[in-house]
Parts: structure tokens; sequence; C-alpha cells
């Protein structure tokens, strides 16, 4: 997965591509970069790393101050075959473009180079029937894409910025006086609100558009009908809490999902709570990913929140680790427990989702060393039974083999192979609906096996 951003502007480049793209680096954090054009030139600028790690001092002197239009990324890939962004040349442009996104397998070929080869197919017709065409032609795809184009004979460049047609991954744009500012989130553009930037438009790329912006203002370009399946992953993780995708507040639909846990499986009654809060009780989130669960919990519950893991945030990433072992290691050296908060306590802890059941186990066994009497697993999202089509990893899926059962028995059974866990408390497929509040608008291929791409394959 990617964070992308794009920008039109005049003043101090260097420093607001910057601040926009510190603004997704949560969407990945092994390689990042940034593209800048001017009138007649286009350079690239990216390294493996953190944001922090790749733009060091010598970047100020990379932007020229002729430099008005800016791409960039921040990836969770490194891959062998090169970082992005794809460069296009032709005798009419200079291309760069970024996408986070994901096309069908198509014999070794990268989504890079498929949409590269059906870009270039149509450059004679001009840059922007370009990529409406290859839009067009890769409808089974998804994406955010930005791009710059350069115009070598006019000597010009502009943003160009598409989401498919089903908008899949989210993408944020704002308009302020001859600016425009494009980013994977929200999040990252209310950051430069408040650092004085100031838009009077602000709103989400609708599915299947194309939006650009160059010396002759701001198109919005219908390229295809919107027939929006956003991945709603977004909502239960991949997105930062404070962004707002498709209207609807990420913490909030995390809080929802805390309350339809409580009520699912009648917590109030379990935990005793229905008379007032029990002392005896610690509800605390997996950081930083249970957070919004935790407080739509505890608020559901009538009991506060506290916390009782504190997260090593200088390890990184632990999901991402192919070895088993090493993956344990990770976890277990990332989180630790306040003892004070569990010890003799019964303890329902919450994060977003069991994948493989590392984290899970790995925590609760920690729980369970400092004392806790008890220790529940509720998991914002529901049973995961086919890893999703994007993810090219094979993981052993702890819920699959018991695909078919009811949430409450698939939580019982899952919690029989994570010995340190009493109960796996999930969420439904029909509460995660409701807590977005987008029916029929969101992929749940993940947990639900309903393809949105099947029509058109
Ligand atoms: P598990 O340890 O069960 O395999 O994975 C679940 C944990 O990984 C949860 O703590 C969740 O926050 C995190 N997680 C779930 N899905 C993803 C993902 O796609 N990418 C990353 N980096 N972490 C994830
Ligand atoms: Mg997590």
């Amino acid at each position: 997965m990617k964070g992308v951003i794009g920008l039109y502007t005049i003043e101090n480049v260097a420093r607001k591509s910057l601040y926009t793209l510190y603004g997704v680096q949560h969407r990945g954090q092994e390689s990042s970069g940034i593209v800048a054009a001017g009138d007649r030139s286009i350079r690239v600028w990216n390294g493996s790393g953190l944001v922090s790690r790749v733009f060091d001092e010598h970047y100020n002197s990379f932007i020229h101050p002729e430099d008005y239009v800016v791409i960039g990324f921040a990836s969770g890939e490194n891959t062998s075959k090169g970082l992005p962004p794809c460069l296009i040349e032709t005798n009419k442009y200079r291309i760069a473009f970024v996408l986070d996104g994901f096309i069908p397998s198509s014999l070794g070929e990268s989504f890079e180079d498929k949409f590269s080869i059906e870009l270039t197919k149509h450059l004679n017709e001009g840059a922007i029937e370009a990529f409406s065409k290859a839009m067009c032609s890769l409808k089974n795809a998804y994406f955010s894409l930005v791009a710059i184009v350069n115009d070598r004979e006019a000597e010009k460049s502009f943003l160009l910025v598409a989401r498919d047609q089903r908008g899949v991954r989210p993408l944020h744009f704002a308009v302020g006086l001859d600016q425009l500012v494009v980013a994977s989130e929200s999040s990252t553009v209310d950051v430069l609100e408040g650092m004085g930037e100031v838009f009077t438009d602000r709103r989400d790329v609708t599915p299947g558009t194309i939006l650009t912006m160059g010396d002759d203002g701001i198109h919005e370009i219908s390229v295809l009908t919107p027939n929006p399946a956003t991945c709603v992953f977004e909502w239960v993780y991949f997105a930062r809490p404070d962004s707002i995708i498709d209207g609807q507040s990420v913490h909030q639909v995390r809080k929802r999902l805390g309350h339809t846990l409580v009520e699912t499986h009648k917590l109030q009654k379990v935990y005793g709570t229905d008379k007032g809060p029990n002392n005896d009780l610690s509800v605390i989130p997996v950081p930083d990913s249970g957070r919004s669960v935790t407080s739509g919990v505890a608020e559901a519950l009538g009991q506060p929140a506290d916390e009782g893991i504190i997260k090593n945030a200088y390890l990184g990433r632990t999901y991402i680790i192919d070895d088993p072992q090493f993956r344990k290691i990770a976890s277990d050296l990332k989180h630790n427990v306040i003892r004070s908060t569990v010890k003799g306590k019964y303890v329902a802890i919450c994060d977003d989702s069991i994948v493989r059941g590392t984290v899970s186990e790995s925590v609760a066994k920690s729980l369970r060393k400092a004392g806790a009497t008890h220790v529940d697993f509720l998991v914002s999202y529901a049973p995961i039974f086919y890893p999703c089509f994007s993810d090219p990893l094979d993981k052993p899926l702890a819920a699959k083999p018991f695909k078919g059962k009811d949430v409450e028995e698939i939580g019982r059974l899952v919690s029989v192979g994570l010995p340190s866990i009493d109960n796996v408390l999930y969420n439904t497929p029909e509460n995660i609906v409701k807590a977005v509040g987008l029916p029929g608008k969101v992929c749940m291929y993940c947990i639900t096996g309903i393809d949105p791409f099947v029509e058109e394959k």
C-alpha cells in the first residue's frame, strides 16, 4: 500500500511538499519519494526508508525556485524492481506517475508497467485523453493515481490525479488560491490547514474521475460512472483515525464498531457493568490500532478505558515480517505491559483485527504474565476468511478453518488456537456495514468473499 500526494502551488514548494508527504507516512514506511517539475524539467528524489531518512538536508537544493508541480509517495514496498515513480518520455511529453493500487496479476507484469503501456498507446491523442483511455481499459484495476505531465512544446507542466471507478483507495483534494493539494487522506490536508494554508473547497476525488490543475485552472473530468466499493479496511485499520473517507469519520466508525461489539456479545451483562463501572475489569487497547474501538467499547459499557500496553514505536511494522518466529519476536519486543492496570484484573483488550493471531497471542501472553486473571480479545473487524486479492502473501488466516459458523462460535474456536486468550469476540459483517454507514458501497471481500470486481472479469 502507498500514501500518495500531489501539489500544484507557487509558494514554498519544497517545504509544503515535505509537510504533505509526512502526512501519508502511516500508509507505507519502506520507501518514499518526490518528483518536482517546473516548465522544462522533471526531477526525481527517492530512496528507502522513512520520509525523515530519505529527505535529508540536501533536499532543499533539489527543488528549484521555479518548480510548481510536485507528486510524492510513501510506500510499504521496497522492491528489487526499483522505486516509484514511473517515467515516460515522448517527443511531446515527460510524464511521471505514482499509483496506490492493484491490478489482477498479468504474467509478472507490474501494474505500473501495465498502466504505462496503456498510457503510451494513446499519448498521440493528448495526455488527458491517454489517461482517460488507460482508465477505461483497466476497469478491473483500482488506483489512486498522481501524475505530473510536462508538455515539452508548450514548456508547461500540470498536475493530474485520478481515482478508479470503485474508489477502492481514498483520495482527497483541497483547492486554495492558485493551488491544488491532493493526498490519500483528509488528515494530511487538515495539518496543512492547521499550519495556515487556506482552502476554499475540500472533497474526496469522485471515483471514476480525473482532476487536473495547470495554468488554465482546475478541471474535473468524469471518465467512468462511479460504482463505489471502497475498501472497508480503510476505516477499520489502514487510515488514520483523524481522516474522513466518503464523508465517514474513521474514528467515529471505529467507535461504532466498539458499540456493536458490546451489543452483539451483550458485554454489559457479561462484564457486570450494567449497574455501573466494574473495578475488577480493565478495558485497554492494543496500541495504536485498537485505540478508537476501545473508546467505543468503554463508552457502550459505561466503564472507563485505561492504558495497559505500551508500544515501542521505533520497531516499525511487525505485520509484514514473513517468518512467523521473527514476527513473534518483533511483536514481543514491541509491546510491554503496565502491571498495575492488569494485575488481578479481568482484562478486555481491543484491537482492529486478527489475521494470523501473532499480535493477539503475544500481547495476551504478556498480560497473563503480568497477572491478568482472564483475557478477552475484542476485535473490531469480523473473521477474515479470504486473503485480499491484492495481497501476494499466502497467510495462514486464524479464522479460515471455521468459515460458515457464527461469529461467537468462530471466536471460541479461534481462541482455542491462541492459548493465552480466553475468548475472541468478533464483530459481524452486518455490524461493519452498519458502522461504516455506506451499505452496498464498500468492498468486504476478505470477510464475505463477495468480489466487487467479478462483473468485469
Ligand atoms: P496478526 O498478528 O493477527 O497476523 O495481524 C493482526 C495485527 O496486524 C493487528 O494488530 C493489526 O493492527 C495489524 N494488521 C492487520 N492488517 C494489517 C495490514 O494489512 N498491514 C499491517 N501493516 N498491519 C496489519
Ligand atoms: Mg496493530
